[in-house]
This record gives C-alpha cells, sequence and structure tokens, in this order.
C-alpha cells in the first residue's frame, strides 16, 4: 500500500492543537440516564479510546461531542470555547461509523468530494483534496469504483478519507472496525493510527474490544453505567488497574475469595501487596492476573483441568486441592496434561480487590 505522508498536502493542514473537555455531561433518553457526569479531557493529537460494556454510554458520549444528541447537564469545550448548543456543522468533526455510510450513487471519489462540495469548493480543488485523502488511506487507484465494488475495509478507508478531507479538528470514530473480519480489522486500526499520528489530529475512538483499544490509543477511557471509571495509558489500566471492573475489563483475571488485613490481601494464605494499600479490612474478590499465577517447585497443589495452545502462550487451568480453580498463561513449550498433579506459586504482584461476601468463581 503506498500511503506516503507526503501525498495529502491538503490533509497534512488539518489543525493540530485541538483540546477537548467534556465537564460533567449529563443525558438523559426518556428517564433513561446514558451519561451520568462525564469527565473527560482529549489532550492536543491525543487518540483516546472509549472502551466500556454494551449500554454504559460510549456512542452518546460520541454523540454529544459531535452535536448529533444535545446535552441536559455539563458542558462540552473546544479548545475552551463550550460548543454544547452549536449545531454538528459548526463543530467542525470528522465521523466514521460502524456500518458502512457510503452514498452508493457516488463513486469513492465523489464519496469523499461530497463534504467539500457542501462547503462550496470549487472542483478542481475538490478532486485535488479528495485524490489526497484517497492517497492517504491507499486507495487513490480506486477513486472510480462505487461500494459495491470495494471491499468493507475498503468501503471504511473511503469513509475514513471522506471524514479527513474537510480538516476536521476532530475524528469520531463509532467502531469503524466491528463489521470486518479479524485480519483486516488489525490491519486497517494499525492504518488509523499511521494516519492519526501523521495529520496529529486530536481523536475519539468508541469501541467494546478491549485489544483494539490497548493496541492503538494514548490512552483509554474504561466507561461504566455513564460515566468514567478509569482512564490511563494501556500499561497503567493493564498494571494498576482501579477497580476489578477494570481488571477485568482490561485483560483477563481469576477472580477469588481473600481478605484484606492491615494494606495486604490475603489469599490460599500468602499474602499480597495491594494496588491500594488503603483498602479497608475484610472479605474481598481479589483479582489475579493469570501471568501472576506460575508452576513451581513447591506450593499450592492441585489437578489441571484443561489446557489450550495460544500460539505463543498456553493457558492452563487449574483445580487447587482447596477447591478453587485458576487459570495461568505460561511458555507454549510447557505442556501439561488433563488430570496431572501440579504445584503453583504467585509471583506476589500487587493485586486489586473488591469487598464483598467471598465467592470462588473462575472468569
Ligand atoms: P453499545 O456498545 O452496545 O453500542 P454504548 O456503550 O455505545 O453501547 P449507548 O449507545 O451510548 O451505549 O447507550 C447508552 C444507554 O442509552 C443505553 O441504555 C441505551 O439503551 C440508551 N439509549 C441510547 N440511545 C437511545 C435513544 N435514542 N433512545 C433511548 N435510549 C437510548
Amino acid at each position: 500500500m503506498t500511503t506516503a505522508p507526503s501525498a495529502s498536502r491538503a490533509n497534512q493542514a488539518t489543525v493540530p492543537g485541538t483540546v477537548v473537555d467534556f465537564v460533567g455531561v449529563v443525558k438523559n433518553y426518556a428517564g433513561n440516564r446514558a451519561l451520568a457526569g462525564f469527565d473527560l479531557t482529549l489532550h492536543a493529537g491525543e487518540f483516546v479510546a472509549l472502551l466500556g460494556p454494551s449500554g454504559c454510554g460510549k456512542t452518546t458520549a460520541l454523540r454529544v461531542l459531535a452535536g448529533l444528541e444535545s446535552v441536559d447537564d455539563g458542558s462540552i469545550t473546544i479548545n475552551g470555547e463550550n460548543v454544547s448548543l452549536l449545531p454538528t456543522s459548526r463543530r467542525d468533526m470528522g465521523m466514521v461509523f460502524q456500518s458502512y455510510s457510503l452514498f452508493p450513487h457516488l463513486n469513492a471519489g465523489q464519496n469523499v468530494e461530497f463534504g467539500l462540495r457542501m462547503r462550496g469548493i470549487k472542483p478542481a480543488e475538490r478532486r485535488a483534496r479528495a485524490q489526497a485523502a484517497l492517497e492517504l488511506v491507499g486507495l487513490h487507484e480506486h477513486a472510480g469504483r462505487f461500494a459495491h465494488e470495494l471491499s468493507g475495509g475498503q468501503q471504511q478507508r473511503v469513509a475514513l478519507a471522506r471524514a479527513l478531507v474537510t480538516e476536521p479538528r476532530v475524528l469520531l470514530l463509532d467502531e469503524p472496525l466491528s463489521a470486518l473480519d479479524a485480519k483486516v480489522r488489525v490491519q486497517l486500526r494499525e492504518e488509523i493510527r499511521r494516519i492519526q499520528l501523521t495529520l496529529g489530529i486530536t481523536t475519539l475512538f468508541v469501541t467494546h474490544d478491549q485489544d483494539e483499544a490497548l493496541a492503538v490509543a494514548d490512552r483509554v477511557a474504561v466507561m461504566r453505567s455513564g460515566t468514567i471509571e478509569q482512564v490511563g495509558t494501556p500499561e497503567e489500566l493493564y498494571s494498576r488497574p482501579a477497580s476489578p471492573f477494570i481488571a477485568d475489563f482490561v485483560g483477563l483475571s481469576n477472580k477469588v475469595a481473600g481478605t484484606v488485613h492491615r494494606g495486604f490481601a490475603e489469599v490460599f494464605g500468602i499474602r499480597l501487596p495491594l494496588l491500594d494499600p488503603a483498602h479497608p479490612d475484610g472479605p474481598v474478590t481479589v483479582s489475579l492476573r493469570p501471568e501472576d499465577v506460575e508452576f513451581a517447585e513447591a506450593g499450592l497443589a492441585g489437578r489441571v483441568v484443561s489446557s489450550s495452545f495460544l500460539g505463543a502462550l498456553r493457558r492452563t487451568s487449574v483445580r487447587l486441592d482447596e477447591g478453587t480453580t485458576v487459570f495461568l498463561q505460561h511458555a507454549a513449550r510447557i505442556r501439561p496434561v488433563a488430570g496431572e498433579r501440579v504445584l503453583l506459586r504467585l509471583t506476589g504482584a500487587p493485586v486489586s480487590v473488591e469487598a464483598q461476601a467471598p465467592q470462588a468463581v473462575l472468569e
């Protein structure tokens, strides 16, 4: 694919440096609170992924920023200007949605030109800018094709070119990859990230796919019930989850019964440091990362339940003699067999905990 950044002088003029601030944004739909005091800052040129379970308000957050929905309370500012009451057309956003939204009666080039035509740009400039935008997404040779002559991935590239050609201040992506097959999805997310970095455009990317969010974003904001539960770099969210909800949502974890006593968690009689040392004493559910459980010469005794090959790694679940089942991830060269007796140790990495009645479940 030829997508030299220099190919798009028009798009490189996209204004970098846009800062977006959501402050206490509330949005209700007929008594249903979709955003419940939503606070988030997108720094200039930053790529932020909004991650969270279905119905937590991700799309609503994107739509209120776009001006496609009004806000009931709070404000949205762009570079300090309150845009909460501005119509979509004056917010200067580029948008790409999940569904392929190309006009079927226009070819790729005409689709990309559309926004420029609406702005009264002259034909010659329109064509040049559309061609440059298509070049940016690697499709300049397909300008004459109609949607039905393009693959799903190619259609989303055209949609991306169409979103960028007007040089918007902010790029909004609402699950743009979810209709694509796995391989194309990975290719296109890398492509989107490359283009975003090239242009330095502030971007909000809605997804429910944690791999996608962690792979491409500068920061990930995890939502729950209309608010942000935690925002941080992918590494921060993974290694210092603020709650078991985040630990579960970002990566896999075992949830096992334990107790907190004086700043430490006790699990299977082993003392582990807490990510939040101020957590009050009492029974808790502990989130234990699979990579923080290891095979050992001595330790917790159990029996292998199953082991699956994941490429470079294997994931093995072990039922401990005390009754809890835990899973661990380890090098693929170790091949446990179902029924085999094994010993496990915990690495001692800090854990996140949640106060609640003890239970032993595998997730
Ligand atoms: P998903 O990942 O399933 O797309 P989401 O996190 O993007 O979910 P939203 O689409 O923002 O969630 O919806 C948040 C809440 O608001 C949900 O409970 C949803 O049912 C409700 N909702 C969204 N749009 C409307 C609407 N137009 N009318 C009524 N309720 C709505």
